[in-house]
């Protein structure tokens, strides 16, 4: 967002673009030439979600700038998933403290999910008078506006509802080669230990014309990789009426023709047979697909309210080997759920067995404020369940590596994304199973889908010599 001159300037607003007067314009001035450190916590829709405050920042005259001491601006866009967020967050707030003691005039804004939590905004109010903006996940294009605001106070605005789509939004995207794309927002899906529906709201699908616009575009400007995102993409249109349904929409963004498209994440439970179906027959969707398990046991699945049993998830995982040849599927799992006993966790270790995962992204349960598994009864004890958790890793971390080894002496195709921070001769890249290669290779290879072969394999990524 550029402001032209004095007549054109215009700001994003909530519902709509709108002129702003000469007062406001004078006020944006007040930013020109200023730095901004922005620090992300959490998950790729939060990653993405910084694009679009990048932009909405730069777009007021903010530049950016490595380090939060050289900032007048820092923003926090931070993550309720996990408890030890909120110490890490806060653990950083208060190094900006200490810098806002020599720097009045600096700025400090929290938003994301962790803002969203209401004693989240009652714990800054009470305690962190310091920080000077609040803003949630609902009303993140509306942060210029709050900036002013602030100019003269310290700014709250939170709205706890989500409000309609908001379509128009402009990135500065962190990269050339790989875009997110979001196809939806929030969750309806309210599994017992999740903030999401709580902090995102409810699911809100963008119309899927302006998706397959927003994708021609990046396919103008050269991307080769597009990621469709959401919390739970296989609902896709279930929100709307006379929508697209996920598979349908994955295929009319397949025939655009960027070379790579994938998607995070599934729900097992909207995982159809058509879904699988377009995955298997277009070459340009990728064979990755990550499948949250969480609990191996029907039981501790039934109190998470998953809506899926332990067999119905192993029949989909099998139906999905089966039908779209070399995939690779990764999950997550939850490790000490309330009440899970060694029966149950026996059970969550038979299913890794059985599924063999690529890889797994493995916590011990943490309660969130607010949600239903936070009241329920949990009498395992934490030493208990860091023992289950370390068993756990070992097992996966065999599979992993299992997987890995799989590649060896085998010619890949990987794109590149950057160097790589394991030598100086070396960059980094993907393969289409989202295998993590390093590669000697020259910087102009960057962006490029280069033929590797692959010549050592280990755990959480490959090593490979590009073929000539
Ligand atoms: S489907 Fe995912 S985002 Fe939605 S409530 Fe369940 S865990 Fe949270």
């Amino acid at each position: 967002m550029k402001l032209p001159n004095l007549q054109e300037a215009k700001i994003r607003n909530s519902r709509e673009v709108q002129y702003i007067d000469a007062q406001i314009v004078r006020d944006l001035s007040l930013f020109k030439g200023k730095n901004y450190f922005i620090k992300t916590y959490g998950c790729q829709m939060n990653v993405h979600d910084t694009e679009l405050i990048k932009n909405l920042v730069e777009g007021i005259g903010f530049t950016e700038v490595e380090k939060m001491e050289d900032a007048d601006l820092v923003i926090l866009n931070t993550c309720a998933i996990r408890e030890n967020a909120h110490d890490k967050v806060f653990g950083f707030l208060g190094r900006c403290k200490h810098e806002k003691e020599t720097r009045p005039d600096m700025i400090i804004c929290v938003c994301g999910c962790m803002a969203q939590e209401p004693s989240v905004c009652e714990e800054i109010l009470d305690r962190h008078k310091y920080i000077d903006i609040v803003f949630g996940t609902h009303n993140m294009h509306d942060l210029p506006n709050l900036l002013i605001d602030k100019i003269k106070k310290t700014t709250i605005e939170v709205p706890s509802i989500e409000g309609d789509v908001i379509e128009g939004l402009e990135y500065t995207r962190d990269s050339h080669i790989s875009a997110w794309v979001n196809i939806m927002y929030g969750c309806d899906k309210f599994c017992t230990y999740c903030i999401v529906p709580y902090t995102r709201g409810k699911q809100r699908s963008r119309r899927s014309a302006n998706i397959l616009s927003e994708v021609e575009k990046l396919a103008l400007e050269g991307y080769k990789e597009v990621t469709l995102l959401g919390q739970n993409v296989n609902a896709y249109g279930k929100d709307l009426q006379d929508e697209l349904s996920f598979p349908e929409l994955l295929s009319k963004v397949s025939d655009i023709g960027i070379p790579r498209i994938r998607f995070v994440t599934s729900h097992p439970w909207d995982f159809t047979d058509e879904l699988i179906e377009v995955i298997a027959t277009r070459e340009n969707i990728m064979p990755y697909i990550h499948l949250p398990l969480q609990s191996g046991s029907s039981r501790i699945l039934k109190l998470m309210g998953r809506r899926y049993t332990k067999e119905e998830y192993l029949t989909l995982f099998d139906k999905i080997k089966k039908n779209i040849p070399n995939v690779a599927i990764t999950t997550d799992i939850i490790v000490g759920f309330p009440g899970e006993t060694e029966e149950d966790f026996l059970d969550t270790l038979e299913v890794v067995r059985k599924c063999e995962y690529d890889n797994a992204f493995t916590f011990i349960f943490s309660p969130r404020v607010g949600t239903p598994a936070e009241k329920m009864k949990d009498d395992t004890p934490l030493s208990e369940k860091e023992s289950r958790l370390a068993r756990l890793n070992c097992l996966v971390n065999d599979y992993s590596l299992k997987a890995n080894q799989k590649y060896l002496n085998e010619v890949v195709e990987v794109l590149v994304t950057g160097p790589s921070d394991k030598g100086e001769n070396k960059v980094c890249g993907y393969t289409d199973t989202m295998k993590l290669v390093n590669v000697i290779a020259p910087k102009d290879t960057i962006g490029k889908i280069t033929k590797v072969k692959i010549t050592e394999a280990k755990s959480f990524s490959l090593n490979g010599e590009v073929v000539r």
